[in-house]
């Protein structure tokens, strides 16, 4: 089985065609057609992976994403726009999604988003040492993929997870943009580079006191990335 894929979408043709065709492709498809749903049918059938649509009826897709990361729902969540302005994009990382898919978008495109979320999830992590991390005025729990800071829990995504403990092995070193790139979300993926750049705006938002002049999450221009505590 290639895994369980929840969708959260309102238009019946674009969730039924979804349904078919990622059923070709092999996976369990699990279709709602608003937040309230989605909600129940995550913590009922556990997907690998939710696709979650922004202009929902009732709860919109932000909140939606927002209250499948408060439930535990540690699945990488794609967001599917027809929003292509940064500032959503950013939004949706802020609540804990991972990736965007800007309608109209091909099956191949998504099954490639789909294939390399899942690549990098792992539902049941092995048991292991709570690894935790301080950065300025943030714990950061990363099993937990949350950021505890001056009394709030900030939930992180997946990827985000994932870009905070690579950067945060070897605090102070550079970690190369291209190196985070093919370790998190595989090789080749050319027309995903800006997600990087998205997920690191976003955890400066979290993060940081003052986004535009972060202290802790640093830019070193033409190379990378490195963390200062
Ligand atoms: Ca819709």
């Amino acid at each position: 089985m290639a895994g369980k894929i929840l969708v959260i979408e309102d238009e019946p043709d674009l969730a039924m065609g979804l349904k078919d065709n990622l059923e070709f492709e092999g996976y369990d498809v699990f279709i709602a057609h608003n937040g309230e749903d989605g909600l129940e049918l995550a913590a009922r059938e556990e997907p690998h992976c939710v696709l979650l649509d922004i202009m929902l009826p009732g709860m919109d897709g932000f909140e939606t994403c927002h209250a499948l990361r408060k439930n535990n729902v540690r699945s990488p969540i794609l967001m599917l726009t027809a929003l292509s302005a940064e500032v959503d994009k950013v939004k949706g990382l802020d609540l804990g999604a991972d990736d965007y898919i800007t309608k109209p978008f091909s099956i191949k495109e998504l099954v490639a988003r789909i294939r390399a979320a899942l690549r990098r999830y792992e539902p049941t992590p092995a048991p292991r040492k709570r690894r935790k991390l301080t950065i300025g005025k943030a714990t950061i729990l990363l099993d937990k993929s949350i950021i505890e800071m001056e009394g709030r829990e900030i939930p992180l995504g997946h990827y985000e997870t994932q870009i905070l403990t690579m950067l945060s092995q070897n605090p102070g070193e550079i970690i190369d943009r291209q190196h985070l790139l093919s370790e998190i979300w595989g090789l080749d993926n050319e027309p995903m580079n800006r997600s990087v750049d998205n997920h690191i705006v976003s955890l400066r938002r979290k993060i940081e006191d003052d986004p535009k002049k972060p202290r802790h999450i640093i830019t070193v221009h033409g190379f990378g990335y490195k963390i200062v505590k």
